[in-house]
C-alpha cells in the first residue's frame, strides 16, 4: 500500500487546483501589470486569489502581499522590520525551536549587528509567557514565534504572545506555514501583526507564499524592481500559483470543521497503537496542543534513518525531523530543545498525515510499523547491551 505520511515536508495538489490553475499557463498568459484583456482576467484572478487567502486568516484583502513561498516570506518579515525600526531597537525575540527560515534569518541578522533573544521551550515544545515578558526590552522591535512546529506539531499560545506583543508596542510575526489551512487563525482576535504561509503545505502549488502585513506597519521591501504588490514586492506575479494558492486556502479552511476531528481521531489511533506495541517509544510534542495531522515517535536503541528506509520498502513515506536536516547527522535542534538527549532524538521519526490520507493507511503504518522497529533492535549494539544488563539485574 502507498502511504504518503510526510504532509509536513509537503503536500500534493488537489486535482481541483491543478485543474483550476492550467488555463493561467495556456490562453490566459498575460501579465497582470499589462491593460489588455487578458491581462485584466490575470489581474482579477490574482485579486481574488487575494481575497481567498485574506479570507482564511481574517485579514483584510489589502494586507495580503505574495511571495515565492514561506521562506521568503519568514525572510522579508525579519529583515523588513530589523531594517524599518532600527532606528528605535536592535533587539528581536523568538523561539529555539522555530523553522530554519526563521532561525538562520536571525543568526544572519546577528552578524549585522542585532541581538537576539531564542526563548526556550519546555518538555513538550511550548514557549513560556512569563519568559517570553522577562525577555522584553526597551528596545526590542520585533517578537517572531511560530504558530505551530513543523517537526513536532506544537502549537504555540499565540493568542497570548499577541496580547504581549500588543501591550508592549512590539510588533509580532508569526511563521504559520504549518498552521494555515490545518486548524482555526484569525489574526484579528489573535493580534497578529505579520504572518507567513506557503501554498504547497495545504495542498496548494510550491513556490508561492504569502506574507500578510497588518495595516499600519512600515516594512521595507526585501526585493526591489517594479511596482507589483503595491510597490512593496517586486516581480511579475506569479499568476497560476496565485490562482492554485487562493483555491486552495479556500477548500481547506472550509473544510476544517470535518477535517480537524477526522485528522485528530486518525492521529490519535496511529500514537496510541504504536506506543502501546512498541516498547521504549515516546511521543515527541506536546500530547493535546499539537497539529491534527502530526506524530512524531521516538524509538530507543535504533536510528530513524534505518526506520524510514525500511518504512519506504513497505511503500510507507515518513520523515526523521525536518527535510531540511536530513543529509545532515546533527540531531534536530528541535528535539534537543525539549530535552531528548542525542541517541533518543537520532531514533525519532515523524509521521504526518493530511486530506488524503485514509484510516487503511493509517491501520497500515500501524501494522508494519513494530516489526520493522523489533528487526532494527535485533541489529542494535545498543539494544543488545540493554537487554544485557536488565537480565543481570
Ligand atoms: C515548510 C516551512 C517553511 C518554508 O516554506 P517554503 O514555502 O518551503 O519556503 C517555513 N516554516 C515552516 C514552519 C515550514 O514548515
Amino acid at each position: 500500500m502507498e502511504c504518503y505520511f510526510d504532509n509536513a515536508a509537503t503536500t500534493q495538489v488537489r486535482p481541483e487546483v491543478a485543474e483550476a490553475m492550467i488555463p493561467y499557463f495556456t490562453e490566459s498568459f498575460g501579465n497582470p501589470s499589462s491593460i489588455y484583456k487578458i491581462a485584466q482576467k490575470n489581474k482579477n484572478a490574482v485579486e481574488h486569489g487575494r481575497e481567498q487567502v485574506a479570507n482564511a486568516i481574517n485579514a483584510e484583502v489589502n494586507e495580503i502581499y505574495f511571495t515565492a513561498g514561506g521562506s521568503e516570506a519568514d525572510n522579508w518579515a525579519i529583515k523588513g522590520i530589523a531594517e524599518s525600526y532600527a532606528n528605535k531597537g536592535k533587539h528581536i525575540i523568538t523561539s529555539c525551536i522555530e523553522h530554519h527560515a526563521v532561525l538562520h534569518t536571525c543568526e544572519y541578522l546577528e552578524t549585522k549587528g542585532y541581538e537576539v533573544t531564542y526563548l526556550p521551550v519546555d518538555e513538550y515544545g511550548m514557549i513560556s509567557i512569563e519568559d517570553l515578558k522577562n525577555a522584553i526590552r526597551k528596545d526590542t522591535i520585533l517578537i517572531t514565534i511560530m504558530f505551530a512546529n513543523n517537526e513536532i506539531g506544537t502549537i504555540e499560545p499565540i493568542k497570548e504572545i499577541g496580547a504581549i506583543a500588543r501591550e508592549n508596542g512590539i510588533i509580532f510575526h508569526t511563521d504559520a506555514v504549518q498552521a494555515v489551512g490545518h486548524i482555526k487563525i484569525d489574526v484579528k482576535e489573535m493580534n497578529i501583526d505579520m504572518l507567513s504561509m506557503s501554498g504547497h503545505k495545504f495542498y496548494g502549488p510550491k513556490g508561492i507564499g504569502a506574507l500578510y502585513i497588518k495595516k499600519g506597519i512600515k516594512l521595507n521591501p526585501l526585493i526591489h524592481g517594479g511596482a507589483q504588490e503595491r510597490r512593496r514586492r517586486a516581480g511579475t506575479e506569479n499568476v497560476p500559483g496565485i490562482v492554485g494558492m487562493g483555491l486552495a486556502a479556500e477548500l481547506a479552511t472550509k473544510e476544517l470543521d470535518t477535517e480537524i476531528p477526522r485528522l485528530t481521531a486518525l492521529r490519535d489511533k496511529l500514537i496510541k497503537e504504536i506506543l502501546e506495541k512498541v516498547p521504549y517509544s515516546r511521543l515527541n510534542g506536546h500530547p493535546v496542543n499539537r497539529l491534527p495531522g502530526n506524530a512524531n515517535i521516538s524509538f530507543e536503541f535504533i536510528e530513524g534513518e534505518g526506520i524510514l528506509l525500511l518504512l519506504d520498502y513497505k511503500g510507507i513515506c515518513a520523515s526523521s525531523g525536518s527535510a531540511c536536516t536530513s543529509g545532515s547527522l546533527d540531531p534536530s535542534h528541535v528535539l534537543l530543545a525539549i530535552g531528548l538527549p542525542h541517541e533518543k532524538a537520532h531514533g525519532s521519526v515523524r509521521l504526518s498525515m493530511g486530506h488524503f490520507t485514509t484510516e487503511e493507511q493509517v491501520d497500515y503504518v500501524i501494522k508494519e510499523i513494530p516489526p520493522i522497529i523489533e528487526r532494527l533492535r535485533q541489529m542494535s549494539p545498543l539494544y543488545e547491551e540493554f537487554i544485557k544488563n536488565k537480565g543481570e539485574k
